[in-house]
């Protein structure tokens, strides 16, 4: 009798229904990795992953967590779940450390008990706050402006030492502005209620909102406008790949920066959907947003040095481009 073969090891990717995680899910499956989809539904979106992998289920329930370990084969766990809205967690900072910080505090301890080593964690540029100096290197000094960054970098520190109690190998990556969507216009960014700039300003464009408000018009920049490094998220996915791959064991716990290296302003984002979408954008002044940083822009060298990441889609209207097929498929579903 020939032995049954063992299973196939799984990724474990948590939040894989949000916007990040789905483009994550998508290169995985394609590249031929076994995906297993953890995700509570309370932002993510059913349809963003292929029903077969996806288990419905939530990190702060720990039973779940340890069945869930104990019944598949799982050799890394790539971890997107999280709040994402930096106004928000001005306003409910609990929501955001007993969500991100303790739901993450169970998964780890379900991974410790699983004998699970490998984590890639989705973390921000909203990590580091407003700084002096501009690209931002991972060495600038962290000091988040806002509870949603701060929850992340909490999470790092954990990971820190859990690396050290337990030898678990961590990969951060700190996200700068994540936009875009699959160029086949399959899946895309979909919040609700959206609070990101590009989606927001192109349901403008297809006049299912009024006006853009511009969140403060009176900071430090060239125009007034807030600056922010916006990358495509299929970049952003394949990073995951490559930072998934260079954990071999014994490489300790890292942060990557991740972004283009090129600001654009508030303004600059609205030009740009004019230009793509051909339409008229109205626009208003708005107050400032709370907690946020005037200008953040990275620097990614370290892991174009270390990983070989090269992003294959970095002009903004390429980005808006395809949020522009996504959006418009989005109004119809
Ligand atoms: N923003 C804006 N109007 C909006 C939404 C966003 O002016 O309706 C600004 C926001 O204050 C920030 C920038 O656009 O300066 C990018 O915001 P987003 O929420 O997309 O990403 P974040 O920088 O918070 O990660």
């Amino acid at each position: 009798m020939p032995h049954p073969s063992p299973p196939t090891p799984h990724i474990l990717v948590t939040g894989g229904c949000g916007y990040i995680g789905s483009h994550v899910v998508r290169a995985l499956q394609e590249r031929g990795d076994s995906v297993v989809v953890v995700d509570n539904l309370c932002t993510g979106h059913p349809w963003a992953v292929p029903e077969k992998v996806l288990v419905k289920g939530d990190l702060a329930d720990r039973s779940f967590l340890s069945q869930l370990f104990s019944s598949h084969s799982i050799k890394a766990v790539l971890h997107f779940a999280s709040f994402i809205q930096v106004g928000e967690s001005v306003h409910a900072p609990l929501k955001y450390y007993d969500n991100n910080v303790a739901g993450t505090i169970s998964l780890l301890d379900a991974m410790s008990e699983a004998g699970v080593k490998k984590f890639l964690f989705s973390s921000t540029a909203a990590v580091y706050g407003t700084q002096a100096t501009v690209p931002i290197v991972e060495e600038a000094p962290l000091r988040p402006g806002n509870p949603y960054g701060r929850s992340k970098l909490m999470v790092e520190e954990i990971l820190r030492d859990c690396g050290q109690a337990w030898g678990l190998e961590t990969v951060a990556l700190r996200y700068f502005n994540a936009a875009g969507a699959h160029p086949s216009g399959e899946i895309g960014e979909a919040h609700d209620p959206e609070t990101h700039l590009i989606p927001l300003v192109l349901q403008t464009a297809a006049g299912r909102r009024d006006a853009v408000i511009i969140n403060g018009e009176d900071y430090d920049t060239p125009d007034g406008t807030c600056v922010r490094d916006y990358i495509h998220v299929c970049d952003l996915a394949d990073a995951h790949l490559l930072a998934l791959d260079s954990m071999k064991g014994g490489s300790g716990n890292r942060a990557y920066n991740l972004g283009n290296g090129a600001g654009y302003s508030v303004r600059d984002v609205i030009d740009a959907c004019q230009r793509v979408t051909g339409k008229s954008i109205p626009v208003k002044t708005g107050p400032r947003r709370a907690g946020d940083p005037s200008v953040l822009v990275a620097s990614s060298e370290r892991i174009t040095m270390e990983l070989a990441w090269r992003p294959r889609f970095t002009s903004l209207d390429k980005i808006v481009e395809d949020a522009w097929r996504w959006e418009r498929k989005l109004a119809g579903k």
